[in-house]
């Protein structure tokens, strides 16, 4: 736990944020500025900065995250329609919050 970073803490539950999943190892949360219906982002509970610096030991850890995606997108509904899971990395690729997370957004009406 990085004691200035906002991800770690709401993943410990330190912070009023409700958890739409929680696993021994991940979290997920509602995205406080959603760019879609439904926007969740999933975060590991060890402080990892960005994808750039998940290392060989981490890598229970992503698909930890990958199956808190289908997970979470089961429990929002949009699984049928369809949804998009990405990370953003460091500041070229829109990373705003530097700790590793990542976004499952979908939820739009099938008419555009
Ligand atoms: P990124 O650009 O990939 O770093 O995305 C960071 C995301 O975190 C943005 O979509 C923000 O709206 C979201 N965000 C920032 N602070 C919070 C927070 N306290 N709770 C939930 N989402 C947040
Ligand atoms: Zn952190």
């Amino acid at each position: 736990m990085k004691s200035d970073c906002i991800f770690c803490k709401i993943a410990s539950g330190g912070t009023a944020t409700k958890l739409v999943l929680e696993t021994q190892t991940v979290a997920a949360f509602h995205d406080i500025n959603p760019a879609a219906p439904v926007h969740i982002l999933i975060v590991p509970k060890k402080h990892i900065r960005s994808l750039n610096d998940v290392t060989e030991e981490d890598s229970a850890i992503l698909s930890d995250l990958l199956f808190a995606a289908k997970q979470v997108a089961e429990k929002t509904g949009i699984n049928e329609s369809g949804y998009q899971v990405f990370f953003n990395v460091e500041q070229g690729g829109g990373q705003l919050v530097f700790h590793l997370h990542m976004h499952v957004m979908g939820g739009w009406s099938k008419n555009g």
